[in-house]
């Protein structure tokens, strides 16, 4: 296994922040996983696992062993009449598992076509995008604990799913490596179209019977329409959650904004656009320094070139303290900040 001392990590992390490793080790499968974990040089070091490293932000040299992991493999592992198990590694690139389910016409993840990033960080937080989540066709996976090295198997209920949300985003963070996942796929899917922008599009291309591939397709086009490209302007996609408030809240709101949109959520709570938020505070398109909000999309935030972390970070705050005192919502950070 090749490990590299003193490496910077700009190339490791989507918002290209220039800090420095003690160390990287790339992996290829589980063996070399624990391999790495076993060396006695890092045995007592901090560890970070990172895929396409575009949901974190590094604000400081990492003292420790960086893990990039490349672990690979996609397979059928059972199937029935209606429905098809596909495993995949936890280094797969996240879209190449969507175009090739797209491509068997197995339904199920094709509204999260073009998501960065690796199939082992999207548990992490339950990725989602245009009325798809992973935990609606998540069937269970694997991993390794960091310090016993024990192999252990998480069903749908255990990974406790939630908005954005799941148990490796909080009590497992950073104990628990992902190998592998299994996703259960529709043989005959059912075409999501509950967002405005993919209905508007079939509509305006005029699509008759609609399959995977077209909303896939769209999806595509929406994103690179809308969304900064990670290699030309840094960036790790939504920079905060959507908020969630309870019906008095939003009434309230609403009375001050009636423009404002809410979303019915299971939980009964009502999630708000937090780029609606950030806009409605002028932040949209601002820029700082290095940094800012991004012109067509508020909620990312971007490095326009030699930011540090702590610039990022320092924005961020002032985003959410203007959106306390106007609206007094606290908005939470959805990307990872180490
Ligand atoms: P990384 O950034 O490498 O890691 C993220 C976190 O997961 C870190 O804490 C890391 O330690 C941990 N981790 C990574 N791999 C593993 C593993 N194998 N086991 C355990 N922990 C691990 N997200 C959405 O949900 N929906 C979107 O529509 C979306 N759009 C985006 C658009 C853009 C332009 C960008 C830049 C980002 C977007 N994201 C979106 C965020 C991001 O792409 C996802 O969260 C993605 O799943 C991150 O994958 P990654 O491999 O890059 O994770
Ligand atoms: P948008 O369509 O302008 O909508 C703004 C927000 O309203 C979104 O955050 C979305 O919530 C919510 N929304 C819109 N229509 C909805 C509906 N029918 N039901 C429930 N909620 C609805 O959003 P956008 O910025 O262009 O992004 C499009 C999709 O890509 C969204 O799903 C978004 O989450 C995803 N995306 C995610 C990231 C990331 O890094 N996490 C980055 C870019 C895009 P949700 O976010 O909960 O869907």
């Amino acid at each position: 296994m090749n490990i590299l001392e003193n490496v910077s990590l700009k190339n490791y992390n989507t918002f290209g922040i220039d800090v420095k490793a003690k160390a990287v080790a790339e992996i290829f499968s589980k063996d070399e996983l624990k391999e790495i974990l076993l060396f006695s040089e890092f045995k007592n070091s901090k560890k970070l696992v990172v895929g396409g490293g575009s949901n974190i932000l590094l604000t400081k040299d990492f003292d420790g062993l960086v893990i990039k992991n490349s672990i690979t493999g996609i397979n059928i592992i059972d199937e029935d009449k209606s429905t098809v198990l596909i495993q995949a590694g936890s280094g797969v690139i996240w879209h190449h598992l969507v175009l090739y389910c797209v491509d068997n016409n197995f339904g199920g993840i094709e509204n999260l076509s073009l998501i960065p990033g690796t199939v082992g960080a999207a548990p992490l937080q339950n990725i989602g995008a245009y009325g798809q989540e992973l935990k609606d066709v998540f069937f269970s996976l694997k991993g390794i604990c960091v310090n016993d090295l024990t192999e252990k198997y998480f069903n749908n209920k255990k990974c406790e799913f939630g908005y954005r949300d799941s148990i490796f985003k909080n009590e497992l963070k950073g104990k628990f490596v992902i190998t592998n996942i299994t996703l259960r796929l529709k043989k005959n899917p059912v075409i999501s179209l509950n967002y405005a922008s993919i209905k508007e599009e079939i509509e305006k291309l005029n699509l008759q019977n609609v399959t995977i591939r077209d909303v896939s397709n769209i999806v595509c086009e929406i994103r690179k329409g809308k969304l900064p490209d990670p290699s030309i302007i840094g960036n790790a996609g939504s920079f905060f959650k959507n908020p969630e408030v309870d019906i008095f809240k939003f009434d309230e709101l609403k009375k001050d904004y009636p423009d404002i949109s809410g979303y019915n959520m299971d939980n009964g709570k009502i999630k708000l656009a937090a780029g609606w938020l950030i806009e409605k505070c002028q932040w949209k398109g601002k820029r700082v320094g290095n940094v800012g909000s991004y012109s067509k999309q508020s909620l990312i935030l971007v490095n326009y070139g030699g930011a540090t972390g702590k610039e990022i970070l320092q924005l961020a705050n002032e985003i959410k303290n203007s959106i306390y005192d106007k609206f007094g919502i606290i908005l939470n950070e959805e990307v990872n900040i180490y």
